[in-house]
């Protein structure tokens, strides 16, 4: 059983109470973490208030810290895979390398400015617009990539001199909080606090009187509830939320090609990421192809815990989201849908899903119109394009989306008419650092990554000087 600790003001604290965190390829207890107490919550805050102005104040030191953190947290990744693991289930050397690209932020930050901006420069009156930190960020996250998405929180606020107090998901708190603590022997005290607790520590971080802005990712509904109680004190929010991408294939795909890159991007860590694709649209003439293909690959997929070798998706991180995805599969068979491949539940403790293909289904079943979050992919069948268009724009989900075709010219031009955040073209890729992520309508309220997600965590600052009175 992994114990674990939380930082605040740079010292590892323990709790009187914890609470247990399951291995979700075996469904049982695997470690403990702290319950976060409101007294240890103010100390947490109070750390972050007072780190701010010695922080924020010298550029120097903060990108010396930084690299340094990255260089620590590039060296503990080999070390931390494992527990990544067994807390979140996918195959270790994924979680090692979600640790160790999540390094890559910290140095990008570090050496991005936001520059300072003159809009008048007149002998008698000059105009300098400015950025200054935001004060303390609070920071929520969830437990599908829990490294990788505390980072891109992390990384920026620290950049631009905010603080942090962050709380992980109580289903993967483990990794984050030993991360908290390799980070503090390159981090000044109370620069970052990492703290755990189960939901209600997440409300109590948003209502707290010290942060002056919200870092959430999560889903829809407590995304909803976050913004309501950020709302009461007009904190500042950037909302990650959930997504329902479509996948759009056009008439000259060639299907073998597309097939692996399409299946990855659907079923890549179970399919427990926000802009996995969760929906796709093909046209008639290559329907049967597709799904032929894709059923196909699921079944050759390697499923089993992610601390075997050769295991290519580990279980749902879950129960409920085991359950959450068998009752949609359950649903659309009982609608009249084909499942091509899957459908099931493996044997035995774990949370396993079989990676599912599910045919002859469209919108007005649920597997089709929400996020599954997990490794069940519908397939639905269009005539005309404009109508696949529509079909996949009609929805308050609003993340990304992908277009495949040998033509990259008209993939573009349809990846245009996408009303979601981020289009990928032949490809399932990761966002990257340097470029804004975040959704429109439902899946989000600003965005994180590149200089646009420095800025969340700054204000506007305005000196207008005229001249001197004599
Ligand atoms: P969740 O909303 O249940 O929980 C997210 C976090 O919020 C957890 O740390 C939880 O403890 C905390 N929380 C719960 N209630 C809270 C409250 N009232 N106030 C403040 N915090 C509270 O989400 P989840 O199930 O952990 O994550 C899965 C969801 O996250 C999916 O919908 C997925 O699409 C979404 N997601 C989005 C992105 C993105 O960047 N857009 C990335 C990853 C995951």
């Amino acid at each position: 059983m992994t114990e674990s600790v939380m930082t605040i003001n740079g010292e590892a604290v323990a709790c009187e109470g914890t609470f247990d965190v399951i291995d979700p390829a075996t469904g049982a207890p695997m470690g403990s973490a702290p319950q976060c107490s409101p007294a240890q919550l103010d100390l947490a805050m109070q750390a972050a208030q007072s780190a701010l102005e010695p922080w924020s104040s010298d550029h120097e030191s903060r990108r010396k810290a930084m690299h340094e953190a990255a260089e620590l947290m590039r060296g503990s990744a080999q070390e931390l895979g494992p527990l990544f693991t067994k807390e979140q289930g996918r195959p270790v050397a994924m979680a090692v390398g979600e640790i160790a690209i999540s390094a890559a932020w910290l140095d990008y930050y570090a050496d991005l400015e936001l520059p300072e901006k003159s809009v008048r420069n007149l002998p008698d009156r000059t105009i300098e617009v400015s950025r200054r930190p935001v004060g303390v960020a609070a920071a929520i996250t969830p437990w599908n990539a829990p490294i990788l998405l505390a980072m891109w929180k992390i990384a920026p606020a620290l950049a631009v001199g905010a603080t942090m107090v962050l709380k992980p998901s109580p289903y993967t708190p483990l990794t984050t909080l030993a991360l908290g603590q390799v980070l503090a022997a390159a981090l000044p005290p109370g620069v970052l606090n990492i703290v755990s607790g189960t939901d209600p520590l997440g409300r109590q971080l948003v209502s707290h009187p010290t942060p002056r802005k919200i870092a959430f990712t999560g889903s829809i509904p407590t995304g909803k509830r976050v913004a309501v109680d950020a709302a009461n004190d007009l904190k500042r929010v950037t909302l990650e939320l959930g997504g329902n991408d479509a996948a759009i294939v056009l008439d000259d795909a060639d299907i073998d090609r597309i097939v692996e890159p399409l299946f990855m991007s659907a079923f890549a860590n179970s399919g427990q990421i926000c802009e996995a694709t969760k929906r796709v649209y093909v046209p008639e003439r290559l329907y049967g192809k597709l799904v032929d293909a894709l059923a196909d690959r699921a079944r050759a997929a390697r499923v089993g815990s992610g601390l075997e070798p050769d295991v290519e998706l580990g279980p749902l991180t879950t129960d409920f989201q085991r359950d959450h995805v068998e009752d949609l599969v359950r649903e659309a068979k009982a609608a009249g849908a084909t499942i091509a491949a899957g459908g099931h539940r493996l044997p035995g403790d774990g949370y396993f899903f079989e990676p599912t293909i599910i045919g002859d289904v469209q919108e007005g079943t649920r597997i089709v119109d929400e996020e599954q979050f997990g490794p069940a992919l519908p397939v639905v069948p269009y005539k005309d394009l404009d109508d696949a268009v529509q079909r996949a724009n009609a929805t308050m989900y609003g993340l990304a989306g992908s277009v495949w075709s040998a033509d990259v010219d008209r993939a573009r031009a349809v990846a245009a008419r996408l009303m979601v955040g981020r289009v990928k073209i032949n490809t399932g890729g990761l966002p990257s650092m340097e470029a804004p992520f975040g959704g429109v309508k439902w899946s989000g309220v600003g965005v994180e990554n590149g200089p646009w997600g420095l800025e969340e965590y700054t204000d506007l600052h305005v000196i207008e000087t005229g001249v001197a009175p004599r």
